[in-house]
């Protein structure tokens, strides 16, 4: 029988957990304090949980955190973690310090499938779904490298995969990322990106999450978003504005809009202007990423210039733009920069893919 792992599990659930072993609920809230609060993962160690209780979870249950395998530091002070799950397979996450900021950016799927042009990621196919726990098992990892005092204070859904196409499994980490006796953090300090699947952005409308939204919209026409995103073809422009237009906002909140500058492609003044009439009327913030290089890749950074060119066409119509230049390029742990070897397993041929 395989043991559950308790990463997967709301503290809600711990807390049936424990009473169909016999314990009182509240015993469930303790396990998760020590879990998700203190980042203890040996039972044995949770001292105030009566013994025989200690031994019936030991006999059902385990804390399977993902490994780290490798730490690349980055001379912007990023570091990107590669982990290691159980099965053998490779993730990535990248911790960003600015400023008051501590940011971890966060893997859903080990690759993705939907293949990008511009997208590193995208050149791995889909590996397969992270779990849960493998979600948050990464906060807890990453929390754990950290010098004393500080904490991770934001978390991205920005790492390898596309959250939404793991919806399940995104969510419940969101929720047990957000529960007070989970994590405890604020959703306003959560960003979820997506490539824009339009039924995942509906459903994730009704969670009631609060968390941030971010789309990956990176083209002003349907013909230029058809090359550069395959998804496109399946929810175009109209479609994922429509359902950006209906999502539900907390007050103060913005929906993001990412954009990749892609020299010469959808880089231009006009491109500028269109964007501001996509957005008219939505609350709406821009975050213009110039294109971060990789090897093998067809497309280029725009100059300078051009950059500043157009994000101040932005700011001329009253729309908020930063331009995020990404963290950790020189470690290839910037945005659409990861990729991991993949291993296939029980013994079939790996496919090896090099890690940049
Ligand atoms: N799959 C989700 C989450 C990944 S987020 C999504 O696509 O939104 C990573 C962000 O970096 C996305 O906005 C993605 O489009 C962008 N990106 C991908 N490759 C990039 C590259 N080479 N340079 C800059 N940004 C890139
Ligand atoms: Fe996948 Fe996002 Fe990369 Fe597109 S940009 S290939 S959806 S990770």
């Amino acid at each position: 029988m395989s043991l559950v792992n308790l990463l997967d599990l709301l503290p809600s659930e711990m807390e049936s957990l424990v009473e169909s072993l016999g314990a009182p609920r509240y015993r469930g809230r303790q396990l998760a304090g020590w879990i998700f609060g203190k980042g203890v993962t040996d039972l044995g160690a949770m001292s105030d949980l009566p013994k025989d209780l200690r031994q019936a979870l030991a006999e059902r249950c385990a804390v399977d955190l993902p490994e780290v395998e490798r730490i690349t530091p980055s001379q912007d002070a990023s570091r990107k973690l590669v982990l290691r799950l159980a099965d053998g397979s490779r993730l990535q996450s990248v911790l960003m310090p600015d400023d008051d900021r501590l940011t971890l950016c966060v893997s859903t799927q080990v690759g993705c499938g939907f293949g990008c042009a511009f997208c590193l990621t995208g050149t791995m196919g889909l590996g397969r779904n992270l779990s849960p726990g493998e979600i948050v098992g990464q906060v807890l990892v990453a929390r754990r490298l950290l010098e004393p005092g500080l904490r991770i204070t934001h978390v991205v859904y920005m790492g390898m995969g596309e959250p939404l196409a793991n919806y399940a499994a995104t969510v419940k980490s969101l929720r047990i990322l957000t529960d007070p006796h989970g994590f405890g953090f604020s959703p306003r300090r959560i960003t979820v990106s997506t490539v824009g699947l339009v039924a995942g952005i509906e459903k994730l409308a009704r969670e009631n999450l609060r968390v941030n939204l971010a789309i990956s919209l990176h083209a002003t026409t349907d013909e230029i978003r058809d090359q550069l995103m395959p998804v496109n073809k399946a929810f175009d422009l109209e479609a994922l504005l429509a359902a950006c237009r209906r999502f539900p906002l907390p007050v103060r909140q913005r929906i993001t809009f990412e954009y990749v500058l892609l020299d010469g492609v959808n880089d231009g003044p006009e491109d500028a202007r269109r964007l501001v009439r996509l957005l008219r009327g939505m609350r709406a913030k821009i975050n213009l990423i110039p294109f971060n290089d990789w090897e093998g890749s067809s497309f280029r950074r725009p100059a300078l210039q051009k950059i500043l060119a157009f994000q101040a066409i932005l700011l001329e119509h009253g729309i908020t733009a930063t331009l995020r230049w990404s963290k950790g390029e020189d470690i290839g742990a910037a945005c659409g920069q990861l990729k991991e070897s993949v291993s296939v397993r029980r013994g079939r041929a790996a496919a090896e893919l090099t890690a940049p």
